[in-house]
């Protein structure tokens, strides 16, 4: 008999983990506390792992990837405290050149490939119980709160930084949550920053706030607004938008003037407080947390996305690779990932210097370094930098002027 797993949280860690499961020769059930999928969200780059992992997942065709074309002018700038703007080095120049996406293109994705697995919206696990040879969950209804008990082979709690799974099988938030006295807010512009370029990126990193404005292909470029406090509950009193204008007051510069005016007219945004999860073990007998219920590495590090995927797509490989045992599947599993979780985890308390600067001294160094390595790039011979071939970003502005369905 087919083994059954429940996987909860309709994100991109629950549907990666859900294919895996079923590659695997699992069934899996979604249970997602939304009544429906969610659509649109932030910028996220996607990086080789994350790419590597689509094409396991079998997803990589549907990907739509959003990256500007720079053959056709599209250009990062950074702005001075003087207002001067200067060509440099932005997100998508990274090492490992990213994959500019929207998170629900990923999601849209991974929502190809679940076709044919059961999605239940609305339902929440309120109770789980491990037995010796299954493990029971009471599943809630949030609409009706009708609550009915089912037995699965596996739990995977794929429910994001909050999770309640992790809080039911392994503790408290507190146990695992580190608060990162930093604040984000999220949001897809209507338009372009007057005077730049339909597809340009924006970044005015300051001591310790930071705005940055990511150009994408064929879509208005979304909007980050991040700073840095250590009071994180006063930030969720009062209205968000009088904060933030409170907060940035002082930017007086166009780009920061017309962010926040159209935070003000966005439909939606994601205003959150920033922490990072660590766990000194993701199972416990037949339950396990994948993506950021288990490792929450930040968008500081903007591996996030990406170590969903890798880390849905391992876990059915391994659970192939052990069909009787399932405690070696997990094992495993978490032996191959935790090295590159913990990796990224560490490094991104220097990425948060590069997204938003603790002070004087660290903008200025960030603006230093930046300005080194832009000028490096620019050196190198034009066929390493812009040839084809050479990288994510030539692979999709090479097949299409405006954007791409990722296939490698
Ligand atoms: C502003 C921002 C920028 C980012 N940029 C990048 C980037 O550039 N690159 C990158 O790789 N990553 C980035 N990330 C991180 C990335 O988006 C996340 O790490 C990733 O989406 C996490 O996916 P997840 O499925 O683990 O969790 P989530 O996306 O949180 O999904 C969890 C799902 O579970 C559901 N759920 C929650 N609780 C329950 C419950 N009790 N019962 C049932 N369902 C439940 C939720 O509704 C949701 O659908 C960024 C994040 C932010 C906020």
């Amino acid at each position: 008999m087919q083994k059954r797993a429940l996987v909860v949280g309709l994100g991109i860690a629950g549907m990666s983990a859900a294919i895996g499961l079923r590659q695997a020769g699992w069934t899996p059930v979604i249970v997602e506390r939304a009544p429906e999928r969610r659509t649109g969200g932030y910028f996220v780059g996607l990086f080789p792992a994350g790419r590597q992992a689509a094409v396991d997942l079998g997803i990589a065709d549907h990907l739509h990837t959003r990256n500007p074309d720079r053959a056709a002018g599209a250009d990062s700038w950074s702005v001075d405290r003087r207002g001067r703007r200067r060509s440099t080095l932005g997100f998508l120049d990274q090492p490992g050149e990213p994959a500019a996406t929207l998170r629900g293109d990923i999601e849209a994705a991974l929502w190809e490939g679940i076709t044919g697995i059961e999605v239940r919206f609305a339902t929440t696990p309120i109770a789980i119980t491990e037995g010796p040879a299954e493990v029971q969950v009471v599943l809630q209804n949030t609409g009706t709160g009708a609550q009915a008990r089912e037995s699965f082979d596996l739990v995977v709690g794929a429910d994001g930084m909050r999770s309640s799974v992790r809080r039911i099988v392994f503790g408290p938030h507190e146990e695992y949550v580190t608060r990162w006295n930093a604040m984000i807010c999220a949001f897809q512009l209507k338009e372009q920053v007057p005077a730049y370029g339909a597809s340009d990126s924006i970044v005015i990193a300051r001591a310790k706030r930071a705005v940055w404005v990511f150009g994408l292909a064929d879509h208005a470029p979304t909007a980050l607004l991040t700073y840095r406090t250590r009071d994180i509950q006063e930030q969720f009193s009062g209205s968000r938008v009088e904060r933030l204008r409170a907060i940035f007051s002082g930017m007086d510069d166009p780009v920061v003037r017309h962010v926040l005016d159209s935070l003000q007219e966005a439909p939606d945004h994601l205003f959150d407080s920033v922490h990072q999860v660590r766990m000194p073990r993701w199972s416990a007998g037949r339950v396990v947390v994948v993506g950021d219920a288990a490792w929450c590495m930040n968008l500081y590090s903007g591996m996030g996305a990406t170590s969903s995927l890798r880390g849905g797509a391992a876990l059915g490989t391994t659970l192939q690779d052990h069909p009787d045992d399932l405690q070696a599947a997990l094992g495993t599993w978490e032996a191959g990932l935790r090295p590159f979780i913990t990796q990224h985890q560490r490094t991104a308390r220097l990425k948060q210097q590069m997204f938003v600067p603790s002070s004087r001294r660290a903008e200025a160094l960030r603006a230093v370094l930046v300005a080194l390595a832009h000028r490096i790039r620019g050196r190198r011979p034009a066929t390493e930098v812009d040839g084809p071939g050479s990288s994510a970003l030539s692979g999709t502005s090479a097949q299409s002027p405006s954007s791409a369905r990722m296939n490698a």
